[in-house]
């Protein structure tokens, strides 16, 4: 199954729906698969269509649709780099690698965090108290970087 409704509702590039489940009343899991035939090695920038196997499913916050708390399940594509000779896992736009959640999920909990206590952006987001600092601490760190660099240029 792919819905463009919903792909165009979510509105992440490259990607396409192929299921969704409701496990609870305030949930909602959307089982997503990337479209491009070709990822990018990370080390060494070649593009490689060697697709050799997938991660286990894992599942990636992502904003809050209808009440519901969102969550996109991805299973990793794992490439060979025919210029490195190494495997690599596919490193995708809209997430930061190793993170559990979206990058426009962080940015939304960052900004929820400039004006309240992380303990209740916890408490309301139902995230735990070690993602929420993490998030902020992190997101941040990078807008300082960014800042320094700007005023350094
Ligand atoms: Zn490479």
């Amino acid at each position: 199954m792919s819905d463009p409704i919903l792909e165009q509702l979510l509105g992440l590039p490259h990607l396409t729906i192929s299921g969704y489940e409701l496990p609870d009343a305030k949930t909602v899991i959307l089982d997503i698969q990337p479209t491009l035939k070709v990822a990018l090695c990370p080390d060494c920038g070649h593009p490689s269509a060697d697709l050799h196997d997938y991660d286990d499913p894992r599942l990636i916050r992502d904003l809050s649709i209808w009440g519901r708390q969102c969550f996109l399940r991805l299973r990793g594509r794992r490439f060979d780099c025919v210029r490195c000779g190494h495997p690599f896992t596919e490193r995708l736009e809209w997430i930061d690698f190793g993170s559990s959640s979206t990058r426009r999920y962080e940015s939304y909990v960052f900004e929820l965090c400039r004006k309240n206590t992380p303990q209740y952006v916890s408490q309301l987001e139902d995230l735990g108290y070690d993602a929420v600092e993490g998030i902020f601490l992190r997101l941040g760190k990078k807008q300082l970087q960014g800042n320094s660099s700007v005023a350094s240029a």
